[in-house]
């Protein structure tokens, strides 16, 4: 299990929690804010290990019965807070697993550390329910929200939290995690560090899952040869790319790079800062069929269609209307 030397980036979040648990000054309520899979649960659970540590230094001594207790997942004053439904949090959850919880005194540690996950799929209720604990929370409490964004929070929940926002880590300190811990070789390693742009997670994802590489390769096909596709076309590539069962969000950030990389030829017109370069003269050419509204028209589709397959809008015709924008802006 990760220390903070493990952390990639994200040193200011670090050094944060390192001073305020030397000077006795940890806060009760923390916001944890950074996009999926940048690192929020892999740091929350290094801060609850630190926390808890029966050394009380800085840093976890990873000896003690609460590091270790944390390390095998049995560290009774730290609780996830899991929710049965796949977009949201219900007032019950929140009762029941925080609200009546907190009174309780620790078990065998100095906090009582309460972390969740999703914390904005929470609805206007469970945040109410949950405001009463951040308003008047015992001296052991402490809650760690993790979220992609803070925009579906009440200002009163955010009024009582430290905001602690994710950035992204700087693209060299990626590869050199992705060559050195998972022996990726240079060349991949900048690839996945470049697509990633930032998201530590995302890159590793890339790097390692084979499934990952078949959608990206199954993506920049259909991408190749959009402008040849007739409608039945469009409606199989999209059958095709269902079979993945991975996040939607992923075919919008291939798409996205990809885009990205047409205008950039049109700016630059030079394969250097291209992601896809090998893709270089298929790029140009459909660079010569778009103007740079349509390229912009095309992106700002794409981020709508991230935030609408989000709410669960049926994959197979978002795509399709997706598609279609692409195709009507390259002529
Ligand atoms: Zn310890």
């Amino acid at each position: 299990m990760a220390n903070y030397s493990d952390i990639i980036g994200h040193e200011d979040i670090v050094k944060h929690f390192k001073n305020s648990i030397e000077l006795g000054k940890v806060s009760h309520a923390y916001i944890f804010n950074g996009e999926k899979s940048s690192g929020k649960r892999t740091l929350a659970s290094v801060v609850a290990k630190s926390l808890q540590c029966e050394e009380g230094g800085p840093d976890p001594c990873g000896k003690c019965r609460s590091c270790l207790q944390t390390e095998s997942g049995n560290q009774p004053d730290i609780i996830w807070v899991n929710h049965e439904k796949p977009n949201i949090i219900s007032v019950d959850e929140v009762r029941e697993q925080i609200v009546n919880d907190v009174d309780l005194k620790p078990y065998s540690s100095r906090y009582k550390i309460y972390i969740v996950p999703d914390a904005q799929l929470m609805n206007p209720q469970a945040q109410n329910a949950l405001l009463k604990t951040l308003e008047e929370p015992p001296e052991y409490a402490i809650i760690l929200l993790l979220a992609n964004g803070i925009g579906k929070f009440l200002p009163t929940v955010l009024s009582r939290c430290i905001i602690l926002n994710f950035k992204p880590v700087e693209p060299l300190h990626v590869v050199e995690y992705l060559t050195t811990n998972l022996e990726v070789d240079q060349r991949k390693a900048r690839f996945c560090a470049d697509f990633a742009q930032g998201n530590l997670g995302k890159a590793i994802r890339l790097a390692i899952s084979p499934e990952y590489n078949e959608l990206l390769e199954d993506s920049v096909r259909i991408l190749r040869r959009i402008q040849d596709m007739d409608m039945e076309d469009v409606i199989a590539a999209v059958k095709n790319l269902g079979k993945y069962k991975l996040d939607v969000t992923d075919y919008m950030d291939i798409m996205t790079m990809w885009f990205r990389d047409i205008l950039m030829v049109k700016i630059s017109n030079s394969p250097n800062k291209l992601l896809f370069k090998d893709d270089y003269s298929v790029l140009k050419k459909q660079a010569s069929m778009m103007s740079y509204e349509g390229v912009e028209e095309v992106i700002r589709a794409l981020n709508k269609v991230k935030v609408r397959l989000e709410a669960n809008v049926n994959f197979d015709i978002a795509m399709e209307l997706l598609l279609l924008t692409i195709k009507e802006n390259m002529k």
